[in-house]
C-alpha cells in the first residue's frame, strides 16, 4: 500500500485532533482518500512518513519561494535560536525587517509584524474601521483573508472547498458589516457604495486571487476599486499574504502597478515560520497602539526566529533579482506544456497564471474570473487529477480551489517528473 504509514498516523490523529488536522484543507476532503503525513523537505522536494518523495507545488501553502531548507536560511536561523527563542521585548531585528519591507514595498511607511495571515488581514480591517470612523467592509466570493469572523462570508480555500462559506459561530452583527461583491465586477461594487452611502471604510481584496484557484484581475478591475475608494472616502486594502515577495518584490502593487493604502503580508515573509503584517503610509499607521487608539498586540509578534528567518529569505530573493524571472518562467512552461499534453488527449482545460502562480481547470469555459466561474468546473476530474499526480511523485494542492505555488528549487528535472505524470493521467 501506498500510504500505509500515512493513513495509520491518521487513524491515531483522528482520535486526538479535529478531522486529524490543525487546518482543515490538510484532510484531502474535497479529493478524498488519506492525507500524506510528511516527515521532512529539502529543495524542491516533501517526503512523507513512507519514504516517498514528492515534487511540492504547495510549498507550505506559499511561504517557500526559495525551496525547503534553504542552507543560508536555516544556517541563520539555527545561530538566532542560540541567542533565545522569544524575549517579548524590542528587538533590533524587528526594525531591520521593518526597513527592508519598507524600502521594497511601495507606499508604506511603517510596518506592524504579527503571526498569520488572518492576524494581518484582521488587524487591517480594525485600523480601517477606526482611521475612517465607519463600520462596513465591502470583500469579493471567493476571496480569503483569513478565518476572522468579518472574512468567513463567502469565503475561499478551504471554506470553499467545504461548501459551507457562512460558518457557524459567526453572529448576523459581525455579518451585517460585510457587504460582498463578485470579483472583477466593477458594478456590483458601486452599487454597495451608492446604498451605502459614508458607512464603508475599506474594500479588501486579494489584488491577484488565489483562494478560489487562481483567478486574475481583469483589466481596470483594480483600477475601478481605487478610484471608488478615492470618491468615497475609503481605504483600499491589498491583502497580499500571497503575493507579497512573490509576485514582485513589492508584491502586486509594484507587479500591476495598482497603489493600496493598507497591505497585508504572511508567507514569504516568513521564511516558513508563523509570521504576518500589515503596513500602511504613517498617517494611517499613526492610529495604532501605543500611537493611537486602535489596539493591536501579539505576545510572539516579532518573534527573534522568525524575524531572521523572514529577513533571511526577503534579502535571497531582493539581492537575486533573476529569482523572479525563473520561477516565472518554470510556471510558464508548466502551463504551455500541460495545457498541450491535456488538449492532445481532448481533455477540455483552462490554466490561469500569473507569475509563479497557477491554477488548472477543468472546463470548457474560456473564462475563469470568479468564484461562480471556479464552481462550474469540473472538480471530479481535478480530484483525479490530483491523485494521479500524487501517485506519481508529484503534491499538488488537495482542492480543485487552489493555487499552485512555483518555488525556485523547481528546476527541469521537476518540471519533467511533472509533465511526464500528466501524459500519463487519464480522465
Ligand atoms: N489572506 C490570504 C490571501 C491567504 O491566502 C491566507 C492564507 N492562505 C490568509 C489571508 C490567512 O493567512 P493565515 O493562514 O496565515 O492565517
Amino acid at each position: 500500500m501506498l500510504y500505509q504509514r500515512s493513513s495509520a498516523l491518521f487513524k491515531d490523529a483522528q482520535e486526538y485532533i479535529p478531522g486529524g488536522v490543525n487546518s482543515p484543507v490538510r484532510a484531502f476532503k474535497s479529493v478524498g482518500g488519506t492525507p500524506i503525513f510528511i516527515k521532512k523537505a529539502e529543495g524542491a522536494y516533501i517526503y512523507d512518513e513512507d519514504g516517498r518523495a514528492y515534487v511540492d507545488y504547495i510549498n507550505s501553502w506559499g511561504p517557500m519561494i526559495v525551496g525547503h531548507t534553504h542552507p543560508e536560511v536555516l544556517s541563520a536561523t539555527v545561530e538566532q535560536m542560540k541567542n533565545g527563542f522569544s524575549f517579548g521585548t524590542p528587538t533590533e531585528l524587528e526594525t531591520e525587517i521593518a526597513k527592508l519591507i519598507t524600502s521594497v514595498v511601495p507606499n508604506i511607511d511603517m510596518v506592524r509584524m504579527v503571526n498569520s495571515g488572518t492576524e494581518a488581514c484582521m488587524s487591517a480591517i480594525r485600523l480601517a474601521r477606526g482611521y475612517t470612523n465607519r463600520d462596513k467592509i465591502v470583500k469579493f466570493e471567493g476571496c480569503y483573508h483569513g478565518h476572522s469572523d468579518s472574512f468567513l462570508i463567502k469565503a475561499g480555500s478551504g471554506a470553499a472547498t467545504f461548501g459551507n462559506p457562512n460558518s457557524p459561530g459567526v453572529t448576523q452583527g459581525t455579518a451585517k458589516d460585510t457587504l460582498l461583491a463578485e470579483y472583477n465586477n466593477l458594478d456590483e461594487v458601486k452599487a454597495l457604495f451608492e446604498n451605502n452611502k459614508d458607512q464603508i471604510a475599506a474594500i479588501i481584496v486579494e489584488p491577484i486571487a488565489g483562494n478560489m484557484g487562481c483567478i486574475l484581475p481583469e483589466k481596470g478591475f483594480l483600477e475601478g476599486l481605487r478610484q471608488i475608494c478615492d470618491e468615497n472616502g475609503a481605504l483600499l486594502i491589498f491583502d497580499e499574504v500571497m503575493t507579497g515577495f512573490r509576485q514582485a518584490m513589492g508584491g502586486s502593487q509594484e507587479r500591476l502597478n495598482i497603489k493600496a493604502d493598507i497591505v497585508t503580508f504572511g508567507k514569504v515573509i516568513g521564511g516558513g515560520f508563523p509570521v504576518g503584517a500589515f503596513a500602511a503610509r504613517r498617517e494611517i499607521m499613526n492610529h495604532l497602539a501605543p500611537l493611537g487608539p486602535v489596539y493591536q498586540a501579539g505576545t510572539l509578534s516579532g518573534n527573534p526566529i522568525a524575524m531572521r528567518a523572514g529577513i533571511t529569505t526577503l534579502n535571497i530573493i531582493n539581492n537575486d533579482r533573476e529569482l523572479f524571472t525563473r520561477i516565472d518562467k518554470a510556471t510558464e512552461t508548466l502551463d504551455v506544456e500541460i495545457s498541450k499534453i491535456l488538449a492532445e488527449k481532448g481533455i477540455a482545460n483552462k490554466i490561469n497564471r500569473l507569475g509563479s502562480m497557477m491554477s488548472l481547470f477543468f472546463t470548457k469555459q474560456d473564462e475563469i474570473n470568479n468564484f461562480t466561474a471556479v464552481t462550474k468546473c469540473n472538480h471530479d476530474s481535478f480530484n483525479k487529477f490530483f491523485h494521479h499526480l500524487l501517485a506519481n511523485g508529484v503534491y499538488l494542492a488537495p482542492s480543485g480551489y487552489e493555487t499552485w505555488f512555483i518555488s525556485d528549487a523547481i528546476k527541469d528535472t521537476e518540471i519533467n517528473k511533472t509533465l511526464d505524470a500528466v501524459r500519463s493521467f487519464e480522465i
